[in-house]
């Protein structure tokens, strides 16, 4: 499984996790901080499971792009 989170609160807004990975992430329109698209939140942790590892490459540029470093990546 990969394993994607999102510790939203501390979201900025820069968009760059966006412009590194549309295809999970996007701006919220109401509150201007990213979303992890089809993520499932515990306590501010939003979670995304996912077993294509082929979405781990645009994950990590988009947690690496991450001036807050609030984006994670795991494989099991
Ligand atoms: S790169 Fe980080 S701080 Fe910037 S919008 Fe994405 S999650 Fe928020």
């Amino acid at each position: 499984m990969v394993i994607i989170t999102l510790q939203r609160g501390k979201c900025i807004g820069c968009n760059y996790c966006v412009e590194m990975d549309p295809v999970h992430f996007q701006m919220s329109k109401k509150d201007g901080k990213s979303v992890l698209i089809h993520s499932v939140n515990a306590k501010g942790f939003f979670t995304l499971k996912s077993p294509n590892h082929g979405i781990v490459e645009s994950c990590e540029l988009a947690a690496k792009a991450c001036p807050v470093k609030i984006i994670t990546v795991k494989e099991t």
